[in-house]
């Protein structure tokens, strides 16, 4: 029964007997509930500030942010670390707006993410009559999302939400939006009823198992293949089967990759880990074995150079979305399921009958390996000032080694390739990036939910660029005192530091900040620690010291003008043309 069709009887008890009565707002709480969501990242306003007060009093823990976009993204880094919906609550228009970016971003990543805006009555809205913040955000925000529901009455609410969950987590995840009209949550309805409404989800994400002709034309691929390697994605991570990768990988016997989010899955110092030998594996390797990482721009597509030549690599493909295969080179062998069940199936057949790549393969991906490591290690001795990457980041990498359980947050240019280079995760799930999108700003939203889903420390470390996007969000971390240690890579600027106009004028360049901003003074703003550190040695104290007491903390790393490279590794990306090559002779220095 809607708000509309009261009947008398609900009229008269809502005078005289609140008590027999549950509204909108509960009934949403209460769904949440029943479906494990235990956290909710929010940020109040009209027509949700009720919402959020009323889940806390109900025992939920309620996270207010200070932008919407950055508890999106904290709900997004919430699923992937936790393989649960992350939520996210905003108000309408403007702030469901914002909080859609990162709904894009988890669904672009694969991850479950509910993003719950609150919105104008669609009387309103659909006859375009001026409303606060108006917006048809069901519309807006359906072809950003994995699905998007409305509800419009409070006895539909168990089914939305029951909706929302299954969508966010059946198949490959993905970003759900749950549209609440204002309305809605001031609806009235009998208690007993009401409750009787919800819906608890059953087995959300069910095993999927490859059938057996898919596992036997998988290992016919591998068997044959004289130069194997394993490419293991963020989509492996999530799936939460980690003994069970780690014996594939192990039986198998293959030199592995692991995507960036899907380092410490087994240890980056693990014997088979080819990393430091990536250009080597990826031109060399014939067949080539991917777990749950898709082969978009981030693999380059699986062609042009870095790949070799041309369809001289079969490939094998684990992936729980059917369509996956085929989306950029031909797949040999498909296998449609879960990477757990999919790893197990591979794993009855091999245990014990497997015979492992050619020590001349293996052995030889094991020599660049260790050479390269070896070249590179006194790099990160140098305790230079100002630092630079390798000196900085080689301080992160002992001090990650010795406290394996921390959380490693990235994000920036340089700060984000040269990280993800130097410092090796030893444990699953332990690294958060920019995901698949490459996206700027995720930095403390991702921190913040590492922080309140694991209880662990984490450790952020900022280009000052990508700081800049979500900076803000530390007197969140202050707020609710959080164990999170910013660690920000100051060169003044995108990239360098050191760029000029090129028009002789007294604008700054496009790509420079304020000189030797002083970052630290922002947290120390909010009660937290902000220090700086000027080399290497100073760093590692700097961290010691955070890790010690888990306060808020915010190091200033300052890092040479010039360390940094034009868009770090991916430079390629940018367009050229030779007319601006000859328009401004400074581009060749770039
Ligand atoms: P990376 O960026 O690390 O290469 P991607 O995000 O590109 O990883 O790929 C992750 C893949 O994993 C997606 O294609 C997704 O469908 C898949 N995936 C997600 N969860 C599972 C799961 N439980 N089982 C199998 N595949 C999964
Ligand atoms: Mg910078």
């Amino acid at each position: 029964m809607g708000v509309t069709q009261m009947t008398d009887d609900l009229v008269a008890r809502t005078e005289t007997d609140p008590e027999t009565l549950t509204d909108g707002f509960h009934l949403l709480i209460d769904a949440l509930k029943l479906n494990g969501v235990e956290t909710i990242y929010n940020v109040p306003g009209i027509p949700i500030t009720d919402l959020g007060r009323y889940a806390q009093a109900q025992g939920m823990r309620v996270l207010s942010f200070r932008h919407e976009q950055h508890a999106g993204y904290a709900a997004a880094a919430a699923g992937f670390l936790t393989k649960k919906p992350g939520v996210c609550m905003t108000v309408s228009a403007p702030g469901f707006l914002n909080g859609l970016t990162a709904l894009a971003h988890a669904t672009t990543n694969c991850w479950p993410m509910i993003l719950i805006s609150g919105s104008s009555e669609r009387e309103v809205v659909d006859l375009q009559r001026g409303d606060y913040e108006e917006m048809d955000q069901l519309a807006i925000a359906r072809p950003h999302a994995k699905a998007a529901y409305r509800i419009l009455h409070a006895e539909d609410i168990g089914l939305g939400v029951a909706r929302a969950v299954r969508a966010a987590l059946t198949g490959r995840p993905g970003g759900v939006y749950l549209d609440v009209p204002g309305a809605l949550l001031g609806q009235v309805m009998d208690e007993v009823e009401g409750s009787k409404s919800l819906i608890k989800v059953v087995d959300p994400s069910p095993a999927s198992v490859p059938s057996p002709e898919a596992v036997d034309r998988a290992l016919d691929v591998m068997k044959n293949a004289k130069k194997p390697l394993i490419i293991i994605g963020k989509g492996a991570a999530y799936a939460q089967a980690d003994e069970k990768v780690k014996e594939l990988v192990e039986t198998l016997g293959f030199p592995y990759l692991p995507m960036s989010m899907a380092k410490g899955l087994l240890p980056d110092t693990h014997p088979q880990c080819a990393s430091a030998a990536r250009s080597l594996v990826l031109k060399e390797s014939d067949c080539v074995f991917l777990i749950g990482a898709r082969l978009n721009w981030l693999l380059s597509h699986g062609e042009g150079k870095a790949w070799g030549e041309k369809g001289a690599k079969q490939f094998v493909q684990i992936d729980i979305e059917p369509n996956e295969m085929d989306s950029n080179q031909p797949i040999a062998a498909p296998l449609i399921g879960d990477i757990g069940s999919c790893a197990g199936a591979l794993l009855e057949k091999i245990r014990g009958n497997w015979e492992k790549p050619s020590e001349d393969w293996t052995g030889a991906v094991r020599s660049k390996v260790e050479a390269n490591i070896e070249r590179m290690a006194p790099r990160l001795k140098n305790n230079n000032s100002p630092m630079d990457y390798q000196g900085s980041l080689g301080v992160i990498k002992d001090l990650i080694a010795e406290n394996p359980d921390t959380v490693l947050v990235n994000e920036g240019a340089n700060a984000l390739d040269q990280c993800r280079s130097i410092v090796d995760i030893h444990k699953p799930r332990k690294r958060l990036d920019v995901g698949t999108w490459g996206i700027m700003g995720v930095g403390m939203g991702s921190a913040i939910a590492a922080a309140v889903e694991t209880g662990d420390q984490v450790l952020a470390v900022e280009g000052d660029s990508a700081f800049g996007f979500c900076g803000m969000e530390i007197e969140t971390v202050c707020r609710y005192n959080l164990p999170v240690c910013i660690v920000i890579m100051n060169n003044n600027g995108i990239y360098r530091g050191d760029g000029e106009n090129w028009s002789g004028g007294e604008d700054p360049s496009t790509t420079v900040f304020v000189k030797d901003s002083k970052y630290e003074l922002m947290m120390q703003a909010f009660g937290g620690v902000g220090v700086t550190a000027d080399n290497p040695d100073e760093l590692r104290q700097a961290i010691k010291e955070a890790f010690a007491s888990r306060k808020p903390t915010l190091i200033n790393a300052i890092i040479a003008e010039d360390a940094g490279k034009e868009s770090g590794n991916i430079g390629n990306l940018n367009p050229s043309s030779v007319v601006a090559q000859n328009r401004y002779p400074q581009a060749k220095n770039i």
